[in-house]
């Protein structure tokens, strides 16, 4: 319970978490223009945390203006890249330097174990910062020797590109990775010197508005950055569809892109979206099991299968099939759940009871359908919203818990024959594309089952590895456009092509 936690979370987030916490808009903690907070809870407990002030439409125009005007006349935009990029830099070395209270809250918010934060979500997003600090200096365009047939002959043109920011950009981002995600999308939005209004997940907005007091003393200007936690209905949707906004960049459910793309419709502001995935992770007859076993168990339930690229739909050679499946399933019981602050504890709850809910729900539709649990199967109930690991097999791609994205640790195994035609078509059987799994000692044969893989990532005797240089997204309805690397930065760039008449 909430009292047996406070002691774990040291005096520096116990005093942050006691006084309402204020939106950040034009470099002012203001409240909400509403004046209505909404109470944030710690999905392990169920207990309130802390209140957070409601943005609506009102607070996102508010937002928005102020975006707008350290776009326009703000001394963001006349600052030299190498200057930007300092300030870039000097907030990634702040979110290590406060590692531990990011963490923390981090851990008590989305419900993640707090060394696992500490390692991959806090590491990460300074990582972000870091690499995206240096593109601020090598942002280029081209020269191009054009023709220019209607011209009249012999005059000559000097014509170049010139790379800049698309402007006032929204932000709206999930409650996975909440931290990482808004590294995410801040990077490169400030690398390319655009102004942001961010709208973080109404489940987990605590570490993005410590991010924004960081924000504040690395020195990026008032107006550059705003935050405005809320609810997507209200607060997300108004950013989706403000006029005055230039870009919108959306990671989330399907569905909500759906909504996103036919709100930016409106002033055709540009998208691009990072949404779900179901993705094959396929273990092939010739592979080290002792690589591949536990690689599948973290491609599945790390982060509580939370993951938009998790490994949810197993494939593995016959002859093998149920030494692996017994091998995850071992693996899987050996899992500890609990409280993110416990220090032994290496999986947490799910985030909400909605979400709860809908992962318990699912379960019951795949064991009414007839796939058989090898393991798990049902929630926990009681305080919490704790779901065990899960295995299905005996499926079939008819049913729910194969077709849907199920953001929970919920695996489904199938076994396959040949590694042929029919196995390239089953794993690209999802509307889904966003990432793939092969594990196999015939480097040759993986890269080529790779290269016919309908996905944005493929990772080979390998899971879950991200860095901020590696482009991530998505094929088909996984979304729209990368992240990371050299490729998220176009997103976030128009290129203007100016022409000099010579002589
Ligand atoms: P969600 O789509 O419900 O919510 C995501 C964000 O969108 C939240 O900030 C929410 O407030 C906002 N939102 C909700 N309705 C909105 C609306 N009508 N207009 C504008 N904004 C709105 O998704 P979720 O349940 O919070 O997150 C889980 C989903 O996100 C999963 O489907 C997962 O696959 C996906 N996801 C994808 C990636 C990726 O990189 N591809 C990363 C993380 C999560």
């Amino acid at each position: 319970d909430i009292q047996s936690i406070k002691p774990l979370l040291g005096d520096k987030v116990r005093q942050w978490l006691a006084t309402p916490r204020p939106m950040l808009i034009d470099g002012k903690w203001t409240p909400a223009q509403s004046g209505k907070f909404f109470p944030v809870y710690d999905p392990a407990t169920g207990e309130k945390i802390a209140d957070v002030a409601e943005g609506d439409a009102a607070d996102i125009d508010l937002a928005v203006r102020a975006a707008r005007k350290a776009f326009e006349s703000g001394p963001w935009p006349s600052m030299t890249p190498s200057e930007r990029g300092r300030i870039i830099h000097k907030l990634g070395d702040l979110v290590l330097e406060h590692a531990d209270e990011l963490a923390t809250l981090e851990s008590i918010d989305n419900g993640k174990p707090k060394h696992v934060a500490r390692a991959a979500d806090v590491t990460l997003s300074a990582d972000m910062f870091h690499y995206m600090s240096g593109w601020t200096t090598k942002i280029e365009g081209k020269t191009i020797s054009i023709s220019a047939l209607a011209a009249p002959p012999g005059t000559q043109f000097f014509s170049a590109t010139r790379p800049e920011p698309v402007g006032v950009v929204g932000q709206i981002i999930p409650w996975n990775f909440p931290l990482l995600m808004a590294a995410w999308k801040l990077g490169p939005a400030l690398a390319t010197g655009c102004t942001i209004v961010l709208k973080v997940a109404e489940e987990t907005p605590l570490s993005a508005l410590r991010l924004g007091e960081l924000i504040l003393e690395a020195g990026i200007p008032p107006g550059v950055v705003n935050i405005v936690p809320g609810f997507g209905e209200t607060a997300g949707a108004a950013l989706a569809a403000h006029p005055d906004v230039d870009k919108i960049a959306f990671t989330g459910s399907t569905d909500v892109g759906r909504l996103i793309v036919k709100a930016a419709a409106g002033n055709l502001k540009k998208v691009s979206l990072e949404l779900g995935g179901k993705s094959p992770n396929i273990i092939l007859a010739d592979a080290d099991l002792d690589l591949a076993i536990p690689g599948a168990t973290a491609a599945i339930f790390f982060n509580h299968g939370q993951c938009c690229n998790a490994g949810s739909r197993l494939f593995v050679h016959r002859s093998i099939f149920d030494r692996v499946v017994e091998g995850i399933a071992a693996e899987a019981s050996k899992i500890k759940l609990g409280h993110g602050l416990d220090a032994t504890t290496e999986m947490g709850p799910l985030i909400s009871e909605v979400q709860y809910n809908r992962v318990t729900g699912l379960l019951a539709s795949g064991l009414q359908q007839g796939a058989k649990a090898v393991c798990g199967g049902a929630g926990f109930g009681g305080s919490g919203y704790f779901v065990p690991p899960t295995i299905f097999t005996n499926t079939d791609p008819s049913m729910r818990v194969v077709a849907e994205e199920i953001f929970g640790p919920v695996l489904v195994a199938t076994p396959f024959d040949e590694a042929d035609c029919s196995l390239v078509a089953e794993a690209n059987n999802s509307i889904y594309g966003l990432a793939a799994g092969i594990w196999s000692t015939n480097t040759a044969k993986a890269q080529m089952l790779a290269n016919r893989l309908r996905a944005g990532t493929v990772w080979m005797n390998c899971y879950h590895v991200f860095d901020a240089a590696l482009p991530f997204g998505g094929y088909k309805q996984s979304g729209w456009g990368r992240e990371m690397g050299q490729a998220v930065l176009s997103n976030y760039l128009e290129t203007k092509a100016i022409t000099t008449r010579l002589g």
